[in-house]
């Protein structure tokens, strides 16, 4: 069975900017490459799972997400590391336009994408985590039966107090590293 790091993306693997689209625009975020091999080596493969409401609002399209998410998967590539599926919610149940104007069971909190990776590929949810910087994504992960954890990057410095103590909190993925090695 694989075991699955869950990876929020922006204000995860990329510097938050709101509505981001344009690979020009997307800087990692500190220690990401560090904080994921050696996540790495603790066994652990990788699945983005992002609400991307940018195209329900139609500030960009599918396929701008699609070659931005395809340009950050090879520069990690480029560094040795593989994403198994980056999975995204384009829907907005208010703000969305024509099809994407919907409620879904994708868009974190609801933790659809995370299910359907766990549909397709052998995933040990027990031993699977999900990382993000916003409450919708530690929900999104106990709605999946996987353990999440903060990372103070992006939004997560200013919620760490709702959710400290309920979720581990890591200053980045490096020290996500070091809280999966202690819990595993
Ligand atoms: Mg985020
Ligand atoms: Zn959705």
């Amino acid at each position: 069975m694989k075991k699955i790091v869950f990876l929020d993306r922006d204000g995860t693997i990329n510097v938050e900017k709101s509505y981001l689209h344009r690979w020009e625009d997307f800087e990692f975020e500190k220690n990401v490459i560090d904080g994921l091999k050696a996540i790495k080596e603790l066994g652990y493969e990788f699945i983005v799972v992002t609400n991307q409401s940018g195209i329900a609002r139609g500030y960009y399209t599918e396929e701008d997400l699609i070659k931005l998410n395809a340009s950050m998967v090879k520069e990690l590539n480029n560094h040795g590391i593989d994403i198994l599926e980056c999975y995204y919610c384009p829907h907005h149940i208010e703000k969305g336009i024509g099809i994407y104007k919907k409620e879904c069971e994708c868009r974190k909190p609801n933790p659809g994408m995370l299910k359907d990776a766990i549909k397709k590929y052998d995933i040990d949810i027990d031993s699977s985590f999900m990382i993000g910087d916003k409450g919708s994504d530690l929900e999104a992960g106990e709605n999946a039966g996987v353990q999440s954890i903060l990372v103070k990057t992006g939004y997560g410095n200013k919620i760490v107090d709702k959710y400290e103590g309920k979720y581990p909190v890591a200053e980045d993925l490096l020290e996500v590293a070091k809280i999966i090695k202690k819990l595993i």
